[in-house]
């Protein structure tokens, strides 16, 4: 049960991992490279600010530039792949359409210029089908409303633009321009419309960084086409300077080329930084706007100044939120190791103790204020690392206990990711406990407190994989009490108990934590040694029997030995060759009991 429960956390967390895994990784040459896209955008932005204001009256080179800016475009949607194959159509669609754009404006090609708004009608409608198959799970209702804001200014717009046009026929000389400004901008609600999901993810305080982007370049879209009607209408007269308007889609374009580019890269951060981005680009145009009767090198300046702004700005968020990402991914992966190692140590075939200390390596990697980490269970504990520095009691009741020791008081309500996994690990540590608890009462022999032959079948292949592994020798004792029944017989079972515990104690101190010690039988017991010769084993097994004859149990009047049979002591060949050894020396134990006892036989 346990288990289930422990693998079916690492699954959650390993599917959020493979969500990151999805984003570019982070290596800083990577990140660079990235940023080379933000530095071609910067120069364009340059190229077409200086364009303007050159070549105000020629268009070919402003065009030339939201060309390039396109071009990028497409390199991002066809380095971001699947999901993108329709941007990508959507980018090169603007991409010809700007082409036959800028073609129409050289005078003996003036004929293709209807082409052009048909591309850029296409254009539009791939944008809007291109946001519609974005995931946006929100309902809008807030973001519905500014719509419906923006569409009833629309169709106001559009009445307007219709009724001067019957009243004022000389102004309704540019009427295809006023049709097509009009026609963009209604384009551009729709793809607003389509956004309003993600809007309202952006009023809710969170919304991934490349579609917030992405609706700020449709929002000033919309604004650009929008004015230009008005302006193409001559309503308002004062309103004759296109660049404002050039300023406009332009600055639409770079943030649509970034949200994009965030969009690939799966780029998800707090809003505020955007709002920051946003304002400024706003203020920008907004400055353009007032001050396009200002003197031309105040408009330059201000031109530059915000296009370098808003990249500084744009590279900083990014950057920053790199970093971010980084360490959030590395502490993830510190994570899904120690979920992978808890579930690990609650399996039923696996050394618990060397999977939790591997969690607990894991857990020290990215929590360098820890220092031990302690299993308090009914009848035993486990302490991994030091039981030093502040002790901090995750949870304790019915004589079990989970606590961890750290450099600092209050160790995991100062650490923000600790402070949110400390239920969860304190659950898993606290099945663990039970698990231990529930492992002994399988495995231990309740009088003497050694292993049982339970736990001789499970944890055999171990010693046998150990040995075989490094190489070592296993020696196999097999110890007997002398002459038990006069024990039980002159004193009583009780004091036969006693003798056994009495046995079991000495042993459990005589031998190694690495070595099996088990009850085998009533008073015999089966010692599995590693990394010890036959030499070596006659000598220990002598000590034993000293040791052992130099007990003293109270009620037990004559001084108490046991006999001891010896085998093995090389590398076992296999899991036979070690039960044949247990049968060698079961009848060495014999042999010493036909000599006289309170010996040792091999
Ligand atoms: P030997 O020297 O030949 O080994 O003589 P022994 O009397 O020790 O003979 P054996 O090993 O056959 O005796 C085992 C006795 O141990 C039989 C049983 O009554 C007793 N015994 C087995 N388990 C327990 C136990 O848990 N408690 C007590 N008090 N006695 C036990
Ligand atoms: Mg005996
Ligand atoms: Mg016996």
């Amino acid at each position: 049960m346990t288990a289930v429960v422990v693998k079916h956390d690492a699954s959650l967390l390993r599917g959020a991992m493979n969500t990151m895994k999805t984003a570019q990784p982070l290596s800083r040459s990577r990140f660079w490279a990235g940023s080379g896209l933000h530095v071609t955008m910067l120069v364009l932005t340059v190229v077409q600010a200086a364009a303007m204001l050159l070549v105000f009256r020629g268009r070919v080179a402003p065009l030339l530039a939201d060309w390039a800016l396109s071009l990028v475009a497409v390199y991002l949607c066809w380095r971001a792949g699947k999901g993108w194959r329709l941007a990508f159509w959507t980018s090169s669609a603007l991409s010809i359409a700007l082409t036959v754009e800028s073609l129409a404006a050289l005078p003996a090609l003036g004929a293709v210029r209807h082409m052009g708004f048909y591309l850029f009608l296409l254009y539009h409608v791939l944008l809007i089908a291109c946001l519609w198959r974005l995931p946006l799970h929100q309902r809008p209702r807030i973001s519905a409303a500014f719509c419906g804001l923006l569409t009833l200014f629309t169709v106001m717009l559009f009445f307007f633009v219709w009724r001067e046009g019957q009243a004022n026929p000389q102004v309704w000389q540019e009427r295809q321009a006023n049709l097509q400004a009009v026609t963009y901008g209604i384009l551009y609600l729709a793809a607003l419309w389509t956004l309003s999901p993600a809007m309202e993810t952006a009023l809710a305080g969170r919304v991934p960084m490349g579609r917030f982007f992405v609706i700020l370049a449709v929002v000033i879209g919309w604004l650009a086409a929008v004015l230009k009607s008005v302006m193409a209408l001559g309503l308002d007269m004062a309103m004759q300077d296109l660049r404002p308007i050039q300023a406009m889609w332009l600055a639409g374009d770079l943030l649509f080329g970034i949200g994009i580019y965030c969009e690939a890269r799966k780029i998800d951060v707090q809003l505020w930084p955007f709002m920051a981005v946003g304002a400024l680009d706003m203020a920008w145009i907004g400055g353009l706007m007032s001050l396009r009767s200002a003197p031309g090198h105040i408009y330059q300046v201000w031109l530059l100044l915000g296009g370098v702004v808003v990249f500084i700005c744009a590279l900083g968020v990014a950057r920053g939120y790199e970093e971010g990402l980084h360490l959030a991914r590395r502490r993830l992966e510190g994570w899904v190791a120690v979920i992978d190692d808890l579930s690990r140590a609650a399996d039923e075939n696996v050394d618990t103790h060397r999977s939790l200390e591997q969690a607990f390596i894991h857990l020290m990697g990215f929590f360098p204020g820890l220092l031990g980490l302690e299993i308090v269970f009914r009848g035993g504990s486990l302490l991994l690392g030091k039981a030093a520095g502040h002790r901090e009691v995750l949870r304790a009741e019915d004589g079990r206990q989970v606590a961890l020791y750290g450099l600092e008081d209050n160790l995991m309500a100062n650490e923000g990711m600790m402070r949110a996994v400390r239920p969860w690990l304190t659950n898993r540590l606290w099945d663990l406990a039970v698990k231990l608890e529930l492992r002994d009462q399988v495995y231990l022999d309740p009088l003497s407190g050694l292993l049982n032959r339970r736990a001789y079948e499970v944890r055999l292949p171990e010693v046998l994989r150990l040995a075989q592994a490094q190489q070592r020798p296993v020696a196999v004792l097999m110890v007997d009490m002398d002459h038990f029944k006069r024990v039980n017989d002159t004193c009583g079972h009780a004091v036969g108990d006693q003798v056994i515990q009495a046995i079991a104690k000495t042993m459990r101190a005589f031998f190694r934590s690495g070595d099996l010690v088990i009850r085998w039988g009533g008073e015999e017991f089966l010692a599995l040694m590693l990394g010890v010769d036959r030499a070596q084993a006659m000598e220990r097994a002598e000590q034993l029997r000293k040791a052992i004859s130099a007990l003293a149990v109270p009620a037990v009047t004559w001084p108490l030995s046991v006999s001891i049979g010896v085998a093995g002591g090389t590398v076992p060949q296999g899991q036979a060759q070690l039960k044949r050894w247990l049968e060698e020396a079961d009848q060495a134990l014999y042999a010493a009991k036909r000599a006289g006892r309170n010996r040792i036989r091999a």
